[in-house]
């Protein structure tokens, strides 16, 4: 998967003071009173740039509440006259970034359940034509990184250069204790794809509890994400959406302050043992690739061998002898016993192919 994608980095167009940028707000803007007190509160939180909160609210049935709609984004704007912070709502339609931009929201984001839709992506992404605008990205509901770096990929191509991604997890079937599976595999992926690319955490809507959110939150910046986002409202048990997962300003600040953002930039001795150890593990992992090409070259030569001669690929007996005597080796080095199995296993089944292979070859 290649990307083409023009995307400014974090610190060209927000200034963080090198810290991870930190979004904060209710779910959802529930009146003037709720939003104007929350983010009077969330405004004495140091570590916090943005007021959250969504206005428009996708439910997942009809009849719930689904936001105040326009008067949110006064609220907002109030807000931000009055605290200086920055502001940003969820966008579903064209229409709703016209109105944003009518109050002076600074960011808008699009939603999980608008991703997953191209339509509405692409819908949005024409009325993103001609406006200079940051847009977060979320990740769709289901675990698709294409369907992600879609969305990323048609918003940038409307021109818009400020474009951040939002990892808040995704749907699973399992049992999880997680509301949103973080499958982190997932967001480096998409760092890895385009490294420039900011992404902000959503520990609120991974969770889906007050519990965790302190750990995904550590872990997010253990990984090199760029920020996070966390729901807060000043009375989180009435809060009219995402109650069990929102935060008081109070419990938000606290949480802050227990993270640890490691230095990893700028520590040269940290770096450069990290980078040391890591050549050697790049080292070693070149002779364990050409270790197992060697074996299995032997391996070819053994089917070979045991083809003309008419002895059949799969000897038991040998096998459960292998298992053994490399078990106890891989014990006495210090190997857990599943991992070894798992191992032996998927060499023994490779070199069940590649002699297989050669008797289908040769009859
Ligand atoms: C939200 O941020 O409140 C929200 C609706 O999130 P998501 O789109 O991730 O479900
Ligand atoms: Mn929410």
């Amino acid at each position: 998967m290649s990307t083409d994608l023009e995307i400014l980095q974090l610190h060209e167009w927000f200034e963080t003071g090198g810290k991870p940028l930190v979004i904060a707000g209710p779910c959802s803007a529930e009146s003037e009173e709720q939003l104007i007190t929350t983010a009077r509160e969330i405004a004495k939180v140091p570590q916090v740039n943005v007021l959250r909160a969504g206005v428009w609210k996708p439910r997942t049935r009809p009849g719930e509440f689904e936001g105040v709609g326009t008067k949110g984004l006064k609220w907002l704007e109030m807000a931000k006259a009055e605290t200086g912070l920055k502001t940003t709502v969820e966008v579903a339609k064209p229409e709703h970034i016209e109105l944003a931009l009518k109050h002076n929201i600074d960011i808008l984001w699009l939603g999980a359940r608008t991703v997953v839709n191209p339509f509405s992506v692409q819908e949005i992404a024409e009325a993103l034509k001609g406006i200079d605008i940051p847009v977060m990205i979320k990740n769709p509901l289901n675990p698709d990184l294409k369907l992600w770096l879609g969305a990323i990929e048609r918003i940038n191509a409307a021109g818009i250069n400020k474009v951040m991604a939002i990892h808040r997890g995704f749907h699973y079937f399992g049992s999880s204790q997680f509301r949103n599976a973080p499958m982190w595999e997932i967001p480096i992926e998409l760092k890895r794809l385009v490294p420039k690319l900011p992404i902000i955490v959503d520990p609120s809507h991974i969770c889906g509890n007050r519990q965790l959110i302190e750990e995904i939150s550590q872990k997010a910046l253990d990984l090199e994400m760029d920020g996070l986002m966390i729901e807060s409202h000043y009375r989180p048990d009435e809060a009219l959406t995402d109650a069990a997962q929102q935060l008081s300003p109070n419990i938000l600040a606290q949480l802050l302050d227990k993270l640890k953002i490691r230095e990893t930039k700028g520590d040269i001795l940290f770096q450069d043992k990290l980078e040391k150890l890591r050549t050697e593990v790049d080292k070693l992992d070149v002779e364990l690739l050409q270790i197992l090409a060697k074996r299995l070259e032997i391996i070819d030569e053994i089917g070979q061998y045991k083809n003309e001669n008419d002895i059949t690929i799969l000897q038991m007996k040998r096998w459960v002898g292998i298992i053994e005597d490399r078990l106890s080796i891989g014990k006495e080095l210090g190997l857990e016993e599943q991992f070894l199995k798992r191992i032996l296993n998927i060499i023994h089944r490779e070199s069940i192919q590649r002699q297989t292979d050669i008797f289908k070859r040769r009859g």
